[in-house]
C-alpha cells in the first residue's frame, strides 16, 4: 500500500503541475493558451501551456486542453513566449515638485518595455510616488509595481535633495522612525558625507527592526563590516571592487587618515589603486562571503558603461529622448558637463574599469552571490531611458558572461527574493502575480527577443502593443 504521505505528494505534485481542472463554475478574468512558458528557475520551456488569472494572480498553469477555461477574456498566444514581468531593481523618482509629472510621465516608459516592478533607490517624491502606488493598485494609473526606500540616508550636508542626514545613533534611530512611519520597503544609504560609524550604525539599527538596507558605502568602510552588520545589498559595484584588492585594508586605512584633512581621499581618486591591486583569489573570498552573508549586489554596469562613453557620444538624436520631459532632460546637463571635462587617461581608465566590471559577474554568479539587475534610469542620470535601460543592462550580464537565464533571473526572480517575496512573485506559478511578458521569440535563447513585446500583463491587467504604443504616444514631447 502507498505510503499516505506519499499519496499527499502525489496530489501536491498533480496540483503544482496544475492538471487538476477547477470546478465549471470558475470564470477566469484572463486564459492565455498556447504559450511557451518560460521556466526562468530552470531556464527551460514548457511548451502549449494554458495559464488562468484572476484577481491579479496566476491560479493556474498547466497543458493546454482540448476546451479552455471559460474566462471574461482568452489570449491566443498562438507559440508565443510568456515570461514573468521584469524587475529593474534600481531606479529613481527624484527632482524636485517641479518634476512631479515629468517623473510620471517615465511609468509608462517602464510598461512599454515589459517592466512591471520598479525598485525605486531614493529620491524626493515620496508623497507623489506613494500616491501614484495606491492609483496603480486601484487600476487608475498605467504602471509598474513599485517598491521604495523612501528618502536616502546620508550624512550632514548630503548632495541628494531630501535625504535624511544622520550622525549620532539617536538621530539614526529618528531617521529609521521616519521611514518606518512612510512604510517603506526598505532602507537607502548613500555616501555622499555620511561618516563610516553613522553608517554601520544605521545598518545595525535596520537590522533591529528587521528592515532592509542596500547601499553606496563610505570608502572608509568595508564591505565584509558592512555585510556583517547586515546590509542587504550593495549598489554598483564600487564597493565590491575595492573587497577585491589585496590591499583593501591598506587603501581603507588611507581614506580614513585623509579625512578630514585638506586633502581628503574619495571614492573615485582611490579606484586606480584598487584597480592595481585587484586580485582574483580576494575577489573569490570576498563573492563566497557576499554568497553566505546573503548580501545582494546590483551591478549597474550600463550606467557605468554608458557614463564611460559619454564623452564620445551624441546622444542628442536618441530615439527615447522624445519620451523625456524637457525639465528631465535639463538635469542631464550635470555629468554631461563633467564627462566632458574628463582627461583623455580618465576616459581610459574608465573603458578598463568597464572591463573589469564585467569580469566580476559570472564569477559572483558561479560563488551564488544574488545578482540584480538594476539600470539607474531617473532624472540625473544622463540618457539611461526608463525601461531600455534595464534591456542594456541585461545585454551587459550576458556580455559580461551569464547565460540569458541567468539574466533574466536578475530581473525576475532575483528581485522577488531581494524582498522575500518569491512565494508570490518573480516566476509564472499558480499563487504569483500575473505580471507576464507574451514575446514573439524565445528571450532564453537571445534577449533581443524581449524588445517590443507582443502583449504585457501587470496584476492581470491586460495591454496590448497597440496600447502600449498609445501610452508613449500620450507622453512624447509635442
Ligand atoms: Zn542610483
Amino acid at each position: 500500500m502507498p505510503h499516505p504521505t506519499r499519496l499527499l505528494l502525489a496530489a501536491a505534485l498533480l496540483l503544482a503541475a496544475g492538471c487538476i481542472t477547477p470546478p465549471t463554475t470558475t470564470t477566469y478574468d484572463l486564459v492565455i493558451t498556447h504559450a511557451n512558458v518560460v521556466d526562468v528557475e530552470t531556464g527551460t520551456i514548457r511548451p502549449d501551456q494554458t495559464v488562468a488569472v484572476s484577481g491579479g494572480l496566476i491560479r493556474q498553469l498547466g497543458p493546454t486542453a482540448a476546451s479552455a477555461p471559460r474566462a471574461t477574456r482568452t489570449l491566443d498566444a498562438q507559440g508565443r513566449y510568456l515570461m514573468p514581468g521584469l524587475w529593474d531593481m534600481h531606479v529613481h523618482f527624484r527632482g524636485g515638485d517641479s518634476l512631479v509629472t515629468a517623473n510620471r510621465n517615465l511609468l509608462p516608459l517602464y510598461l512599454a518595455h515589459g517592466i512591471t516592478t520598479v525598485r525605486d533607490a531614493g529620491g524626493d517624491l515620496t508623497p507623489a510616488l506613494q500616491q501614484w502606488q495606491q492609483q496603480i493598485a486601484a487600476g487608475q494609473l498605467a504602471g509598474p509595481t513599485i517598491f521604495t526606500s523612501g528618502p536616502k540616508i546620508d550624512g550632514p550636508g548630503a548632495f541628494w535633495a531630501g535625504s535624511l542626514e544622520v550622525v549620532t545613533p539617536a538621530q539614526i534611530s529618528r531617521a529609521l522612525d521616519s521611514l518606518q512611519a512612510l512604510q517603506v520597503d526598505y532602507v537607502k544609504i548613500y555616501e555622499s558625507t555620511i561618516s563610516r560609524e553613522a553608517f554601520l550604525e544605521t545598518i545595525a539599527q535596520a537590522e533591529k527592526r528587521g528592515m532592509r538596507t542596500t547601499g553606496h558605502m563610505p570608502y572608509t568602510a568595508t564591505l565584509a563590516e558592512a555585510a556583517a552588520a547586515g546590509l542587504d545589498a550593495s549598489e554598483h559595484l564600487y564597493y565590491v571592487f575595492k573587497a577585491c584588492s589585496s590591499r583593501e585594508d591598506s587603501i581603507t586605512a588611507a581614506i580614513r587618515q585623509s579625512q578630514g584633512t585638506a586633502r581628503p581621499i574619495g571614492l573615485f581618486a582611490a579606484l586606480p589603486a584598487v584597480y592595481r591591486t585587484y586580485d582574483p583569489a580576494t575577489a573569490a573570498r570576498t563573492f563566497r562571503m557576499l554568497a553566505e552573508r546573503r548580501t545582494a549586489v546590483v551591478p549597474t554596469l550600463y550606467i557605468q558603461q554608458l557614463l564611460a562613453d559619454l564623452p564620445t557620444t551624441d546622444h542628442s538624436r536618441d530615439s527615447l529622448l522624445a519620451y523625456i520631459d524637457p525639465k528631465l532632460e535639463a538635469t542631464y546637463a550635470r555629468r554631461l558637463a563633467g564627462a566632458r571635462q574628463q582627461s583623455a587617461a580618465t576616459r581610459a581608465f574608465n573603458q578598463l574599469l568597464g572591463a573589469r566590471f564585467r569580469s566580476l559577474i559570472p564569477e559572483m554568479q558561479k560563488a551564488g552571490v544574488l545578482l540584480l539587475a538594476g539600470s539607474d534610469s531617473g532624472a540625473s542620470n544622463s540618457y539611461v531611458y526608463p525601461g531600455a535601460a534595464l534591456l542594456g543592462e541585461l545585454d551587459q550580464l550576458v556580455r559580461a558572461g551569464l547565460t540569458p537565464a541567468e539574466a533574466l533571473r536578475t530581473a525576475t526572480l532575483n528581485g522577488a527574493r531581494f524582498f522575500g517575496l518569491e512565494a508570490t512573485a518573480g516566476s509564472i506559478a499558480p499563487g504569483k502575480a500575473a505580471d507576464l511578458l507574451l514575446l514573439d521569440g524565445n528571450p532564453l535563447a537571445n534577449l533581443a527577443a524581449l524588445r517590443g513585446p507582443h502583449t504585457v500583463v501587470t496584476r492581470g491587467r491586460v495591454y496590448s502593443a497597440a496600447e502600449l504604443r498609445q501610452m508613449l504616444q500620450a507622453v512624447r514631447r509635442r
